[in-house]
């Protein structure tokens, strides 16, 4: 049996994946379908000081990328009446570039399923090499690059009854204008404003984390739902699912990690079902229950760890 790693999916998870464990020795090689220059759709949104940390340790100097640094970061709508917030570490970065640049010189080799080894699927929404997992949910979502917003720093309109949020992110020059919600309804939020480019997918908003190994397939990132339930940040949760993957493997080889992955993933990310209970009780109009009140600190945790100060008792009647 041949052991070498392969990664399907070289976005920010497996691209990082990949230099952690080339760095380290690994015999490793990448795969992506992605045609070249092509727009990632994402708002490029994350947590500066998080993302420094990470991109260091694969020799990555993060500050290079920054388009925008958040100064004041608005919250509108659903009784937030255009609450004023601190920034913590919120900026927008050039995705597109990084992960262009992070894809530079990895082994490309196309994926053999039968050829043994461990495959790693980063695949993200798709979970092309995992399949699909019961009970995932997915929010629709439409994002325009535009030259001009109403909004001149970081904005986020919350939609009535959870269903998700409209934003406006500053991108140097430019601005990301986007919504994500189980409605398409909501996606018109968007279409008043002129596009110089149009992106949609959807996206996971629900942890996967029973469904994150299939026989010699391992996922990381969005493929197993490392995106926060409230935030819909992926960025940063993604890195980290991979910077776990990749201790489990270096601790325990490719044939013994994924037992240790799935019970570390639980310690660092359990808390995502408490936050996607939440949200589906606020869906569901089960307001006022002991079990939102109860998830109301991993709100907290959740919107400080995207680089925004939520103090959250001031906010508590806004999310039961
Ligand atoms: C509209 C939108 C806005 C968002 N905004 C933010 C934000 O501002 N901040 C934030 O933190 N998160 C945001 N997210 C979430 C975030 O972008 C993702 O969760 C994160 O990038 C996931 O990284 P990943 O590497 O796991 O997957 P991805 O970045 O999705 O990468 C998956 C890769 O796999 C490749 N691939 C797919 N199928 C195959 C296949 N069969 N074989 C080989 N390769 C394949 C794809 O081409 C892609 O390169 C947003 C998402 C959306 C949709």
């Amino acid at each position: 049996m041949e052991e070498r790693i392969r990664i399907a999916g070289l976005g920010i998870s497996g691209l990082y994946l990949y230099w952690r464990l080339k760095n380290d020795g690994f015999d490793v090689t990448g795969f992506d379908i992605k045609k070249e220059k092509f727009y990632i759709p994402c708002g490029y949104a994350t947590n500066e000081n998080i993302m420094q940390k990470y991109m260091s340790l694969i020799n990555i100097d993060f500050e290079k990328y920054v388009f925008s640094r958040a100064n004041q970061i608005t919250f509108a709508g659903n009784k937030f009446d255009d609450r004023i917030l601190d920034p913590s570490g919120l900026c927008t970065f050039d995705k597109n570039k990084l992960e262009e640049d992070g894809r530079n010189s990895i082994e490309i080799s196309k994926i053999n399923r039968n050829k043994g080894g461990l495959i790693i699927d980063a695949t993200g929404i798709s979970r092309s090499y995992l399949g699909k997992s019961p009970g995932d949910s997915q929010y629709f979502t439409l994002e325009y690059l535009t030259d001009s917003s109403d909004h001149r720093d970081f904005y986020f309109y919350f939609f009535e009854g959870g269903r998700g949020y409209f934003w406006s992110f500053p991108l140097g020059n430019r601005y990301h204008i986007g919504a994500g919600s189980l409605s398409k309804a909501d996606l018109d939020t968007v279409r008043k404003y002129i596009p110089v480019r149009i992106t949609s997918r959807n996206i996971r908003m629900s942890p996967q984390f029973s469904y994150i190994q299939n026989g010699n397939v391992i996922g990381v990132g969005e493929a197993i739902g490392t995106v926060s339930p409230i935030t819909g940040e992926g960025i940063v949760p993604s890195l980290r699912s991979a910077e776990i993957l990749y201790e489990c493997i270096k601790k325990y080889g490719i044939e013994d990690a994924g037992n240790a992955y799935r019970h570390r993933i639980m310690d660092e990310f359990g808390y995502y079902y408490r936050l996607s209970r939440l949200v589906s009780n606020i869906q569901a109009g089960r307001i006022l229950n002991l079990s939102n009140i109860a998830a109301i600190k991993y709100v907290k945790k959740t919107v400080n760890e995207f680089g925004i100060r939520l103090e959250i008792l001031s906010f508590i009647r806004h999310f039961i």
